[in-house]
């Protein structure tokens, strides 16, 4: 397979993990309203899957930086064959794409993991099996996690526990059994002068959008504020299960106006494109163009 990278001044960032599910697309869609859905998905070309559900990818980041750190940006949901996964297989048709991080020798792997949140397909892979022991998939790496996320993680909250499955809570708390979660609580945070982690509220109460900024070239994760190019092309479309939804959007603006302005080059993390600009048409209205 082709190897994605992209080039960010001095950084490299590389699409290694690349899985796919479905998902209700009320869930993902948010603001679509249902009877005029079928026509949205036909219009905006969806990669439809059955009647109302979008199979979708779930693409994960490697960014190495001059200095030797290799930062994950999320884990999608890991091995989809353990049987951990099982029920979920069925329910979300959870299928393997790549792992280019398999079989890559230590120096390559990832000192730094940070998952976005911990919902089930960006936390799930944090974690792996081995025979019936639970262990940290990435054996080097600390795991950056804001402190609020893991509270609600850990709170089963009625209204979004159906997303932070026990599957991927249970890596979790081995993992911070271990030792090995660097909490964050502030709304920055830096692994080097270049990489900046901003807290982004609004998906899920501790989510991050990772910043790399190098030579006057600028490139952003945003995670779950624009998973897909249609989060770009219709602002007010946010994902059904945002627990504050109007400050998604507004960070989501927030940072739309600067990625436009400044050329940023954006990463999506539910998009088959992966990768793209955003130009700004007129006052919050924006379109996304994949990039080559
Ligand atoms: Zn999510």
């Amino acid at each position: 397979m082709v190897r994605v990278i992209y080039r960010v001044g001095r950084y490299t960032i590389e699409l290694v993990i690349q899985d796919w599910f479905r998902l209700d697309g009320g869930i993902i869609f948010s603001g679509v309203p249902r009877d005029i859905w079928s026509q949205f998905a036909i219009a905006q070309d969806l990669p439809r899957y059955g009647e109302n559900t979008v199979k979708l990818p779930v693409n994960c980041f490697l960014i190495t930086s001059p200095n030797g750190d290799k930062v994950l940006v999320d884990t999608s949901f890991g091995d989809a064959d353990y049987s951990r996964w099982k029920d979920k297989i069925r329910e979300f048709g959870m299928e393997n794409g790549f792992n280019l991080l398999n079989g890559r020798r230590d120096s390559e792997q990832p000192n730094i993991v940070i998952p976005t949140h911990l919902h089930f397909d960006h936390a799930g892979g944090c974690a792996k099996l081995q025979g019936d022991e639970l262990v940290p998939a990435f054996e080097n790496a600390r795991y950056i996690i804001h402190k609020d996320e893991i509270a609600h993680a850990m709170k089963a909250h009625p209204k979004t526990r159906s997303s932070y499955l026990r599957e991927t809570i249970d890596g979790i708390k081995m993992l911070r059994d271990r030792g090995i979660i660097s909490l964050i609580s502030g709304s920055r945070f830096s692994t080097d002068e270049c990489v900046e982690v901003f807290r982004t509220r609004g998906h899920t109460p501790g989510h991050l959008s990772i910043k790399i900024k190098s030579e006057g070239e600028t490139a952003l994760i945003m995670g779950a504020l624009a998973p897909t190019r249609w989060h770009i092309n219709i602002l007010a479309c946010g994902v059904g299960n945002d627990t504050h939804g109007l400050e998604a959007v507004d960070h989501k603006s927030k940072f739309l106006r600067r990625a436009a302005k400044e050329k940023w080059l954006l990463l999506l993390e539910h998009d088959e494109g992966v990768a793209g600009r955003a130009i700004e048409l007129k006052k919050d209205k924006y379109e996304f163009v994949p990039a080559p």
